[in-house]
C-alpha cells in the first residue's frame, strides 16, 4: 500500500510501484513511497492562492495560537506516534526528542510569537533611522510574509521534530508549507501530518505533504517561495545546482551533516568532574538515535596526556549497551533506520579504518536482543583512534552516520582549535572545561567556523541540555560543509519566510504604514485624559501635554533624604560644580520620572490597570533647581492581547524643560482595560 500524499485539499494515493518502507528492527514492510502522479505545480499554486491569503490575514498572535492548539491536538495521538515511531528504530528516550520534542517546538514557537512579535500581520524590523537634516525624511525596515510556499525537504532521523522545527515558523510568519519527508521513515511524518489536517485547526492550503520524491516541483518555484533542506552534502550540492536557484533567487537554506567536535580540556584530568561529564556525555550521544543525529559527537578531541584513560573510559561503558529492538525492555539503543544506512555506515566505517585504528568494532554481526541480525539494520558502537589527527584529512570529512567516534590527541589549545576547525564548519562543538581561560581561547578560536558552542563544566552540568539537543531558541545550523544554514534561533527563524522591506518616506507614512507612532507625526490632542480611556479608544498619536511644575532645590533635598540617595551632584554645590558635566547641583534622573508621573496620571481608578515597564530611557540635559518641566505623552502603539480583556499601550513621554529643550525621554509601557 503506498503511503498518501496530501495534496491540493485531498489525499492522494499513487497508483505506480513505490519503495518500500521497512520497520528497522524486524525488516516487516510497513509501507511502500512514491509520488508518481502528483501534480507538483497544482500544490504550489493551491498553497500560494489559497493557503497564503488565509495566513497572511491572520496577525502574529492568531497563527501563535493556533500552533499551540495544533501542538494540544497532536499531544493526543502521542501512543499512535510512538508506535510508528518504534518502527523506525528509535527507542522510548529518542521518541521523546522526535514527537515530544517536535511538539514541544510549536508550544515555544507559540510563546514567543505571542510574547515577541505584535498582534498584526507584519513586523517592524530595528528602529526609525534618521535619513535627513530636519528629520521630515525617515527610514524603517519591515518585514512582511512572503507570498509563496515553502517547501521543506527532511532527513529520515526525524521525522516529527524535523517537520515541526520548520513548520512552526514557516506558519508563524504566515507563509504556506509543502512538507517533504525523506521515505525511509516518511510514515511517521504522514501520520502526524494527518492528525494536523484531521484537526481542522489549519486554514486550508497551509499544509501539503509530498511522500516520494519532488518530481519536476523546482521547474514551477518563483521567488516568492523558500526551499529549506535537512540532509546531507551532496543532496543539497545536486538540488541546488537546478537552475531556479540562481536564476529566481530562490533561497536555499541548508542544513547538512557535520563532523561535530568535543574537547576535552587540560584542566580537565580523570579525576575532574568534567571527565565523567565528558564520558557520560560522549556516550550518550552515540547511542542516541544511533547516532543518526546531525548534532552527534564525531571527533573526540582530548590532552595527548589523557587518550589511554578516555578510551579505556569509553570501551567500558560501550561494551556494556543494550543493542536491539526497541520495543523491547531493556533495550539503550535501537538500529539504525534501515539496512541501506547500515551498509552504508559500514561502508564509511571502513574508509575512516583506511587512516585510524578501530579500537571498539561495532560493525560484526552479533545476537540483538529481541530482534534478528539478518532482518534489522543492527550496529553497535565503534571507536576509533587517530594519533596524527593535524596530518590526515579524512577523519575530519568522512561522516559516518551511525554511533562511531573517531579519538584524536592534542598537545596545546591552539592545535585542539585547528582540529575542531578542520571540519570545514560544523553545526555544534562541545567544551567539557572548568577553566575560564581555556573556554574563552577555545570560544573565539573555534566561533567562525561552528554554529553552536556547548561549555559543560560542574557548574551547569545538572541543568545542561548537553552536546547534541537544538533548541527552539537557540540558532541551529553552521557554516560551510554543515550548510551555511540558519534555522531555529527563537524569531529569527520566522524572518527567514518573510521579506524585509526598507520603507523610506516622512513620519507620518511611517506611522501609517507601521501604525507605530514616530517623531514628527502628527499628534492630536485628546479630548479627555489618557487614563480615562480605554484601550479600545486611544488612538496612535493621541497626545497629552501636562501642566508645568518648578524643580526647587528643596525639592532635591527631600527626595535625597527620602531615597538615600545623596550622590554629590545633587548635594554638594561645590563638587557638582567641578563636575565636567553639570556644572551645579542638578535634580536626580529618578526625580523627574516622580515627577512626570505625578504630572501625567489621573489618579482615580480607571481603564489603566497598571504601569508595566520603562524602555529606553535617556536624560539628555541636566534640569537646575528652579528649572520648570514639562511633560508630552503621545500614545506610540497600541497592542491587543488575544484573549485577554487589557491592551497594551506604549507611550512615548518627553520631559522639557522651561526652554522646551528635552531632558528626559523614555517609552513607558501601561495595560488598558478592553471595552468588548
Ligand atoms: P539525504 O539522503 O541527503 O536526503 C535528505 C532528503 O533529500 C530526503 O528527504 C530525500 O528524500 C531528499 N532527496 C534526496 N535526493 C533528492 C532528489 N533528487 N530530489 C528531491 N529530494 C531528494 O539525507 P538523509 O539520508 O535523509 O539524512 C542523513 C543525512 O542528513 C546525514 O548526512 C546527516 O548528517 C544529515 N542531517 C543533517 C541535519 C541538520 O540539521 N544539519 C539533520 C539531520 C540529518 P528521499 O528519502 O525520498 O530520498
Amino acid at each position: 500500500m503506498n503511503l498518501q500524499s496530501y495534496a491540493s485539499g485531498h489525499w492522494f494515493t499513487s497508483t505506480a510501484k513505490g519503495n518500500a518502507i521497512r520497520d528497522a528492527s524486524s525488516g516487516e514492510n510497513i509501507a511502500e513511497v512514491t509520488s508518481d502522479g502528483l501534480d507538483f505545480k497544482a500544490m504550489l499554486a493551491y498553497g500560494r492562492d489559497v493557503g497564503g491569503p488565509k495566513l497572511r490575514a491572520m496577525t502574529f498572535h492568531e497563527r501563535a495560537i493556533m500552533l499551540k492548539e495544533v501542538a494540544l491536538k497532536l499531544g493526543e495521538f502521542k501512543d499512535a506516534l510512538y508506535a510508528a515511531s518504534y518502527q523506525t528504530g528509535a527507542t522510548k528516550a529518542d521518541t521523546w526528542i522526535d514527537v515530544d520534542g517536535g511538539i514541544q517546538t510549536f508550544f515555544v514557537y507559540s510563546s514567543k510569537g505571542r510574547k515577541e512579535m505584535p498582534n498584526q500581520p507584519w513586523y517592524v524590523d530595528g528602529d526609525v533611522e534618521q535619513l535627513s537634516r530636519g528629520g521630515s525624511f525617515l527610514g524603517q525596515h519591515i518585514m512582511v510574509p512572503r507570498q509563496g510556499v515553502a517547501l521543506h525537504i527532511n532527513a529520515f532521523n526525524f521525522p516529527v521534530w524535523g517537520m515541526m522545527e520548520k513548520l512552526a515558523p514557516t506558519l508563524l510568519a504566515g507563509m504556506p508549507a509543502i512538507i517533504k519527508p525523506a521515505s525511509a521513515t516518511a510514515h511517521l511524518t504522514e501520520m502526524a501530518v494527518r492528525y494536523m489536517t484531521d484537526s481542522g485547526i489549519l486554514p486550508e492550503g497551509t499544509l501539503q505533504l509530498i511522500c516520494g520524491r519532488t518530481g519536476d516541483l523546482f521547474d514551477h518555484l518563483t521567488c516568492q517561495d523558500v526551499v529549506t533542506f535537512t540532509g546531507s552534502a551532496n543532496t543539497a550540492r545536486h538540488l541546488q545546482a537546478h537552475p531556479v536557484f540562481a536564476e529566481k533567487s530562490v533561497p536555499f537554506l541548508a542544513e547538512c551533516d557535520s563532523l561535530n567536535a568535543t574537547i576535552l580540556g587540560e584542566d580537565a584530568g580523570p579525576d575532574t568532574p568534567e571527565f565523567d561529564l565528558f564520558i557520560r556525555e560522549i556516550v550518550r550521544e552515540m547511542t542516541s538515535k544511533a547516532g543518526q543525529k546531525c548534532t552527534a559527537i564525531r571527533r573526540i578531541i582530548v590532552p595527548a596526556k589523557s587518550v589511554g584513560t578516555v578510551q579505556e573510559a569509553l570501551k567500558a561503558k560501550l561494551e556494556n549497551i543494550t543493542v536491539g529492538d526497541p520495543r523491547i525492555k531493556g533495550v539503550r539503543m535501537g538500529p539504525l533506520a534501515s539496512l541501506a544506512q547500515r551498509n552504508e555506515v559500514i561502508e564509511r566505517v571502513q574508509e575512516l579504518a583506511s587512516c585510524a585504528d578501530i579500537s571498539l568494532d561495532g560493525t560484526k554481526p552479533f545476537e540483538p536482543m529481541g530482534a534478528n541480525y539478518g532482518a534489522g539494520a543492527f550496529v553497535k558502537p565503534t571507536l576509533l583512534f587517530c594519533d596524527a589527527p593535524l596530518d590526515n584529512e579524512t577523519i575530519h570529512s568522512v561522516e559516518a552516520f551511525g554511533p562511531v567516534v573517531t579519538i584524536m590527541p592534542y598537545d596545546t589549545v591552539a592545535d585542539a582549535i585547528t582540529l575542531a576547525n578542520m571540519g570545514e564548519g560544523s553545526l555544534v562543538a562541545s567544551l567539557f572545561s572548568h577553566d575560564p581561560d581555556v573556554v574563552f581561547e577555545v570560544a573565539m578560536g573555534i566561533g567562525a567556523y561552528h554554529g553552536r558552542l556547548v561549555v559543560i563544566d560542574r557548574s551547569s552540568a545538572e541543568e545542561s541540555t548537553g552536546h547534541g539537543s537544538p533548541l527552539p531558541h537557540m540558532k541551529h545550523g553552521g557554516p560551510g560543509r554543515a550548510g551555511g544554514g540558519e534555522e531555529q534561533g527563537g524569531i529569527r527563524a520566522v524572518k527567514h519566510f518573510m521579506q524585509r522591506m526598507a520603507v523610506q518616506g516622512s513620519p507620518d507614512v511611517l506611522t501609517n504604514i507601521t501604525r507605530k507612532w514616530v517623531s514628527g507625526a502628527a499628534e492630536q490632542t485628546m479630548d479627555a485624559h489618557p487614563f480615562r480611556k480605554s484601550f479600545d479608544e486611544i488612538k496612535v498619536g493621541d497626545t497629552l501635554i501636562t501642566k508645568s511644575r518648578t524643580v526647587s532645590l528643596e525639592d532635591i533635598e527631600h527626595f535625597a533624604n527620602f531615597t538615600g540617595d545623596t550622590f554629590y551632584a545633587h548635594m554638594d554645590e561645590v563638587a557638582a560644580a567641578a563636575n565636567p558635566i553639570f556644572g551645579g547641583r542638578v535634580a536626580h534622573g529618578y526625580l523627574l520620572l516622580s515627577f512626570a508621573a505625578g504630572l501625567f496620571v489621573d489618579p482615580a481608578p480607571g481603564p489603566v490597570l497598571a504601569n508595566v515597564g520603562l524602555n529606553d530611557l535617556k536624560f539628555t540635559k541636566p534640569v537646575y533647581p528652579g528649572d520648570v518641566i514639562q511633560v508630552r505623552l503621545v500614545c506610540k502603539q497600541r497592542t491587543a492581547r488575544m484573549n485577554e480583556d487589557f491592551g497594551e499601550v506604549r507611550w512615548d513621554v518627553t520631559v522639557t524643560n522651561q526652554l522646551g529643550e528635552e531632558c528626559a525621554n523614555y517609552e513607558l509601557l501601561t495595560h488598558n482595560e478592553r471595552v468588548q
